[in-house]
Parts: structure tokens; C-alpha cells; sequence
């Protein structure tokens, strides 16, 4: 029996989101290709170039290197590596090179530190959930080979003050990642500094497949430098190009097309309004929620969590709705593209239904 995936009608907790029907079509156009071996699929590696440089407009880079990952796993995961390479080269120290990132930074970052064998320091965050500057500058030392900003946390969708974090870095000769994976398209019509025109940042994760309404899997990952991907080339014995900076080695031209066209359809204009329509819907939602008398994080970004008790999360689940928690327990919805005014309503009524029972 064919299956069908799961609907988005109460979907509340993805990072993800349906793709834009040009992206969609486009996925579906190149879905037997391999931008991994551009000798062989040449229109695809083509393809690939034009989406760096459409990430680079949005992450203000003029001159942007680096390519299409899975995802912001990979991408991350690839900062650390080109981070450990360079300090291998440029520090004096033979101690085990370390990452220094806010408590707040994705999960990835402990796959990349496991993978990599570099330490991964922990930074607490503010009482409004961005990076502690000061506990970060007593973190730092010459073992430190990069520190990670993230312009749009997974829980709170929070920016952390990224020029300041390039100073710190800079004055320990580290690398500054900025993961910028669900964040890097809404936050151009915003006010914060996030992105390489604004600060010195070396390489950042930037997701298409997330608020860039692509389809699966079409990650970013953009470098300031284009020798730093040297860090990651290796040679390529049996295909046509000669070295590989990727993680993968055969990868998905249908995420790169995809990229390529939900850019070229919506950037800027038709990102612009997405992030308007998220970004209202994200604080009617906290308004309700703060109305019918819960503690409520304000939505900086299109990212609401709040306070509800455990047994009405659960019951919600059970009646549907795909929402999930923070690390401490606060229900979060995220306002992607596919989530509606209309959805948004009736899982407050739902909400409501079940605490007035
Ligand atoms: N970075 C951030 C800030 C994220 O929110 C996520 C996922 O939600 C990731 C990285 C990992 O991205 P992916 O799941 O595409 O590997």
C-alpha cells in the first residue's frame, strides 16, 4: 500500500516547512543528478555555483564560497572541521583544539566535537537567552580554534550580539561560525547584525531547506575565504574534477535545484512577506498565550515558547498537534511557511478547550 506523508495542518514544531511549488518542480526535474560529480553532471554543478552566490546575497557576502550540504548538521560539522585544520597550522599549541559556543547552540555541534575530537565548551546564556559576552571571554584562550554565534537559536530564536563575538574571536586568532541554519532568511528584514557585512565572520550555516522553502535536502554552508575550504579538499582519484571539499561524496542535485529556484522566486520580495506573515502570526500567538495567562518568551524572531503545563502539552500531542519542548520544558511553536492564522486559531481554541475541562 503506498503511503502518504504526514500533513501539515498541525504541524507546529518543524524547522522545516512545505516546499515553494517552484522548488518542488525543480527537486523533482533533477532528482537524478549528483553535484558531487560535476564531470558527469555538469548542468548541476552549474547550478550549485548560482546557488552559493544567491546565499551570498542574502548572507552579505560579495564574493561567497562553499556549497550545498545536507543541512545545518553537516554544514556545522564542516565549520569545526575547516576550524581544526587551520588552528592545526596556525597555533603553537599541540592541546586538543576547542570550540567555544553558547549552551544555547543546535545539538550538532556535539555530533561535529565527537566526530572531530575537539572540546566543546559550553557558554550559559542571559536571562533573555542570548550568549553571555563576558563568560565567553573568560572561555577563550589559545587552544581556541573557533567560536560559534547563533543568529536564530533552535528553542528561542534568539540572535547573539555576532560583532562582539568576532572580537573575542579575533583576538585569539580563532575562527567566528555564525549558525544562521533556520535564521539566515527572515533575518534580513530585520534589524540584527548577523551576517558577514556586519561582522567578521569566517563561515556560516544557512539552510535553504528551512525558512528558505526548498526542499529536503538543501542545507548551506558559506565561507568569507575561499581557501578556507581548502581545509576540507581531498583528492578525487576516479572523477573528472579533481578534489572534493564536501562531506558527502554523492549528493542530492534535487535539494540544489530546488535551492536554486525557491531563491531566484522569492528573494527578496517573497521572503520579505513570508517573514512578515510568520513574524505576525508569531506574535498573535504569544499575545493569546500570554491573554489566557502563561509565561511567554516574546517572539524575536518567528518562534514562540511559553510556559504550559506538561499534562496539556501531552494531550495536545495526543490529540495531533505536532508541537515540542525546550531543554527546560516550555512548549515552542515555530511559524514556518505552512503554518497559518487559521491553524495557529484553532490550536489556541484546542489549548483553551483543554484547560477550561
Ligand atoms: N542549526 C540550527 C540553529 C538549527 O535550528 C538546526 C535544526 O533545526 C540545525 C542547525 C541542524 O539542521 P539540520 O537538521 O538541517 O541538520
Amino acid at each position: 500500500m503506498q503511503r502518504e506523508p504526514q500533513a501539515f495542518d498541525r504541524v507546529l514544531s518543524s524547522m522545516c516547512t512545505t516546499p515553494h511549488p517552484v522548488a518542488r518542480e525543480a527537486a523533482e526535474r533533477f532528482l537524478a543528478t549528483n553535484p558531487g560529480d560535476p564531470g558527469t553532471y555538469p548542468t548541476i554543478s552549474d547550478l550549485e555555483a548560482e546557488a552559493i552566490d544567491l546565499l551570498g546575497e542574502v548572507a552579505g557576502l560579495d564574493d561567497p564560497a562553499g556549497y550545498v550540504a545536507s543541512g545545518g548538521t553537516e554544514a556545522n560539522i564542516q565549520a569545526v572541521r575547516i576550524a581544526r585544520e587551520r588552528a592545526r597550522v596556525t597555533t603553537a599549541t599541540t592541546e586538543t583544539p576547542t570550540v567555544v559556543m553558547p549552551e544555547s547552540g543546535h545539538f550538532s555541534f556535539q555530533k561535529a566535537a565527537n566526530v572531530l575530537g575537539v572540546d566543546l565548551e559550553l557558554v550559559p546564556t542571559d536571562d533573555d537567552h542570548r550568549v553571555d559576552l563576558e563568560a565567553i571571554r573568560a572561555c577563550v584562550d589559545k587552544t581556541t580554534a573557533m567560536v560559534v554565534g547563533v543568529a536564530g537559536t533552535t528553542e528561542y530564536g534568539r540572535v547573539d550580539p555576532i560583532p562582539e563575538l568576532g572580537e573575542i574571536a579575533q583576538s585569539v586568532d580563532a575562527l567566528l561560525h555564525v549558525d544562521a541554519a533556520w535564521g539566515g532568511f527572515v533575518l534580513p528584514f530585520t534589524d540584527h547584525a548577523w551576517h558577514f557585512d556586519h561582522a567578521p565572520v569566517d563561515t556560516m550555516a544557512i539552510d535553504p531547506h528551512k525558512m528558505g522553502q526548498a526542499a529536503v535536502p538543501a542545507g548551506g554552508l558559506l565561507v568569507r575565504d575561499e581557501t578556507l575550504l581548502d581545509e576540507l579538499a581531498v583528492n578525487t582519484p576516479y572523477l573528472e574534477s579533481t578534489s572534493q571539499a564536501t562531506l558527502t561524496g554523492t549528493r542530492s542535485g534535487a535539494g540544489v535545484a530546488s535551492a536554486v529556484a525557491a531563491m531566484t522566486e522569492l528573494w527578496p520580495d517573497g521572503y520579505r512577506e513570508q517573514y512578515e506573515r510568520s513574524q505576525a502570526n508569531a506574535e498573535w500567538l504569544a499575545a493569546e498565550l500570554a491573554a489566557l495567562g502563561y509565561n511567554v518568551v516574546e517572539p524575536e524572531l518567528p518562534l514562540v515558547a511559553a510556559d504550559i503545563p506538561t499534562a496539556t502539552f501531552e494531550a495536545l500531542r495526543e490529540a495531533g498537534w505536532r508541537i515540542s519542548r525546550t531543554g527546560s520544558g516550555e512548549l515552542r511553536v515555530v511559524c514556518m511557511p505552512h503554518v497559518t492564522r487559521t491553524q495557529l486559531e484553532s490550536f489556541v481554541a484546542a489549548l483553551d478547550a483543554l484547560e477550561s475541562e
